[in-house]
Parts: structure tokens; C-alpha cells; sequence
């Protein structure tokens, strides 16, 4: 049997899957990052990622085909030519940037992905400025770097975690502007997500009894790794994750970006997955409801009928996604007296904000919209479901899976079988 390992390293832990080549999971694990007072990240990473292969049972770990690791999209690191990382990591949301983008908006074209404070190259640049920065080799996202301890190459990166650094995935290749920056040298070699990049160095085989033509591929982002899980595969489908907010992906024929509305496209094989990204969703519905009240309100919600409460469920004032306006006010009012008519009143107005949505990125380009699978702490509400199905005017099914560890598996896995 040859099975297949994801490893998704994500915001507040890691997991791993493994998987048979029919997709059957074999083999789970979860492992906390250990909250270290000097937050040290790359210890807390690369204990996970060793425990993690030490939770698969021997016998299981001895089947292992291929490996495959996502982290969260642009956590990146500097390292020197041993690949040791020479400064702490900086995360995903780390918004220091901030103090460069006025050099990225000089160097970048107008509008582009990368201008932005928590931008990978916004997080390059603002390393070009620190003392150190005369040791950097190597610029490296974490998926980059935990692989590079599994393989022991340095220096190489995939597509989805490299977009975000300016990598051009329709072209393949880093545009002649990021070309042309000092700092160029130590840009990654980007390949195919999932694209084998050579078996585990020896000394791991051994330590962790894997096999020695154990394959090493390279990762993706946890959030594209959530929508491999999920089941979508053809133009037109789409996952919602209706978690703290509101995310839309499609897998669209076409390429659609706008940096008014903050959506952007990753190239998946000979398609693109469209996302956009609303402030609406779960954390609002928490403010009003436990989720005991969430449960048992919802089944009472004729969900057949259409409320005609119109609101704009939001947090704090603000929204980019389907519309774009800074200082969008929450609409929640008016609130009536029954608890059951409010929060459908609160579903059916997300359910229209998705809806607006898909159809945004419809109207923008992409391919139609045919079928919506979900993920995320509202796809347990099957009231919400039935009133998503109407204002979507489609199928709306739970993902197959929701984890970014079983997308990696499977990432590893299609890759790995498209070359033996
Ligand atoms: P995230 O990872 O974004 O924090 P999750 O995917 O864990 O979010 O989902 C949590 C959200 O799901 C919460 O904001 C909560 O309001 C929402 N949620 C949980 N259960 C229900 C339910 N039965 N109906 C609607 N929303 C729910």
C-alpha cells in the first residue's frame, strides 16, 4: 500500500493526514504549537512537524509514498546558506510592511497583489533595511522552509505561497520588475504545487523510519489546501468557508483580479481559483447567540420563505468584498422581538451577501457558478444551507473534507501518481 502525507501547518496548530490512493484517510494527528515566551516559531514548527511524522503508526509510516507541507500564505524567514534561519519569522498577519509600501508602490505596477503590508515582499523589502540582511541567502516561506528540512534542498518555493511575493503564475516566472531588484538573488525557484522535489535526506529516513524513496513535494497555502479538500474540482464550483467571515473561492476558467474588491487569483493546473473575502460571517452571529441558541433557532426558521429583514451584518464598520466601501456602517436594525425572526432576518442577509458575491465574480469574468460546497462553522446549519440554496439559485453541499492537512495529502498524492 502507498499512502500519502499532508501536513498543514495552520494559524494556531499543526495536523497531519495520510491517505491511501484512494483517498481513505489512514492516519491523523494533531499537534498545538507550544506558546514559547521568546515565541520562538521555527522551534515550535519544527517540533510539530517531527512529532507530527512520529504520531503515524510505524507500519503506516513505512507505507508513505510521498510527503507534502502548506503553511499559512506569506509567514516567510531569511536564512543563510546553511538554510539555519537568521532572524524570527515574521506571520502571516504581520502588518510591519506598513513602513515600506511606499518603496513597493515605487518598484511594483499600480495596483498590483503585492502592495500590501502583510505582502511576502513588503516582508523581503522590510528585511533589506534590518542589520542583518548582509547574511541573508535565502527568502523562504514557511511551507518552503519545514519542506527543506524534510529534502535538505534550499532556495525553492510553489506558486500559491509565492504570489504574494510577486510571482507571475500565468507566465511563470518573476516579473522583469522583481527581476531587476538587488535583492533578486535570493528570490526562490518557484515550481508546480505538489511538484515532487526529491526523496527525504537519508539521516530522516532513518530517524523516522520512513522509506528512503520517500517523496518530498512541494506545498501550497492552508487555504487552497481547504479547497482541494473540499471536493471541488471543475469550473464552477465553488467553496464558501462560512466561518468568523465570509470567504468565497471559485474555480473559474478565467483570471479575475481587481485590488478594488481584494480579489485575486492562484493558478490551480490549467484553471485559476478566484477568491474574495467579505467581513460579514460567523463572529457576528456570536455576538447576539450562543451556539445552543444558533442550533435551536435555526430549526424553527421557515426557511422557504425569504425575510425581509435587510441587514449588513458586520463587525465594525468597513467592507472591501462585494462592496467596496472603507467605511461601510453594520446594518442590524430593525431588531425584532423574536429571537427566531432576528437571525433569520442575520442568515438570509449573508446568505445575499454571498449570493452578491458569486455574482461579482461572475460579472467580472469568471466561469458560472453551478455548485457550492461548504466549509466552516455555518455549514453545520442546514436552515442556513436552505436558504443559501434559494438565494443562490444552486446546490449547496457540505465539503467532503474540511481539513488543509487532507488537500496536501491529496496534493502529494495526484502529483506523485501523475509521474510513476
Ligand atoms: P474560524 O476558523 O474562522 O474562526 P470556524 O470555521 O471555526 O471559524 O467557525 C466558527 C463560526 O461558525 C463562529 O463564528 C460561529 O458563529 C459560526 N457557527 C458555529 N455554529 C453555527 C451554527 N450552527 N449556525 C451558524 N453559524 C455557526
Amino acid at each position: 500500500m502507498n499512502l500519502y502525507l499532508g501536513l498543514d501547518f495552520g494559524t494556531s496548530g499543526a495536523r497531519a493526514i495520510a491517505i491511501d490512493a484512494e483517498g481513505t484517510v489512514q492516519a491523523q494527528a494533531s499537534y498545538p504549537y507550544v506558546a514559547t515566551a521568546s515565541k520562538d516559531w521555527v522551534t515550535s514548527w519544527q517540533t510539530a512537524l517531527f512529532a507530527l511524522i512520529e504520531k503515524i503508526p510505524l507500519d503506516l509510516r513505512q507505507s508513505i509514498r510521498a510527503i507534502a507541507i502548506d503553511g499559512t500564505s506569506s509567514t516567510v524567514l531569511i536564512c543563510n546558506s546553511a538554510g539555519r534561519p537568521i532572524d524570527e519569522p515574521i506571520l502571516y498577519n504581520d502588518a510591519r510592511g506598513a513602513t515600506v509600501l511606499e518603496m513597493l508602490q515605487a518598484i511594483a505596477p499600480a495596483n498590483h497583489s503585492v502592495i500590501s503590508a502583510t505582502s511576502s515582499l513588503a516582508k523581503l523589502l522590510w528585511w533589506t533595511q534590518q542589520p542583518q540582511f548582509a547574511q541573508v541567502r535565502y527568502f523562504l516561506h514557511q511551507a518552503d522552509w519545514l519542506s527543506f528540512l524534510l529534502h535538505g534542498k534550499l532556495g525553492i518555493s510553489d506558486y500559491h505561497n509565492s504570489l504574494k511575493l510577486g510571482y507571475d503564475a500565468e507566465q511563470l516566472c518573476y516579473p522583469a520588475w522583481l527581476e531587476s531588484l538587488p535583492m533578486s538573488p535570493l528570490l526562490p525557484q518557484v515550481v508546480a504545487p505538489g511538484t515532487p522535489i526529491g526523496p527525504v535526506k537519508a539521516a530522516i529516513a532513518t530517524q523516522f523510519s520512513l522509506r528512503s524513496n520517500c517523496l518530498v513535494c512541494a506545498g501550497t497555502t492552508d487555504s487552497i489546501a481547504a479547497f482541494l479538500a473540499s471536493g471541488a474540482q471543475i469550473p464552477g464550483e465553488a467553496v464558501t468557508s462560512l466561518g468568523s467571515t465570509l470567504v468565497l473561492k471559485l474555480l473559474s476558467q478565467t483570471r479575475i483580479d481587481d485590488t478594488q474588491f481584494g480579489i485575486y487569483s492562484h493558478r490551480l493546473g490549467e484553471w485559476w481559483l478566484v477568491g474574495g473575502a467579505s467581513n460579514t460571517g460567523g463572529a457576528v452571529l456570536q455576538k447576539f447567540f450562543s451556539s445552543e441558541q444558533l442550533e435551536t433557532l435555526s430549526e424553527k426558521i421557515p426557511t422557504e420563505q425569504e425575510s425581509s429583514l435587510h441587514y449588513y451584518p458586520l463587525q465594525h464598520p468597513g467592507e472591501r468584498f462585494p462592496i467596496n466601501d472603507a467605511a461601510l456602517a453594520p446594518q442590524l436594525e430593525p431588531r425584532p422581538e423574536d429571537p427566531v425572526e432576528f437571525l433569520h432576518g442575520l442568515l438570509e442577509s449573508m446568505a445575499r451577501i454571498e449570493a452578491q458575491g458569486y455574482e461579482l465574480l461572475q460579472k467580472l469574468g469568471a466561469t458560472p457558478l453551478k455548485q457550492v460546497y461548504t466549509a466552516g462553522g455555518g455549514a453545520n446549519n442546514s436552515a442556513w444551507t436552505k436558504i443559501r440554496e434559494r438565494q443562490l439559485k444552486t446546490s449547496v453541499v457540505r465539503s467532503a473534507q474540511t481539513e488543509a492537512a487532507y488537500g496536501t495529502a491529496l496534493l502529494a498524492m495526484r502529483n506523485c501518481n501523475q509521474i510513476l
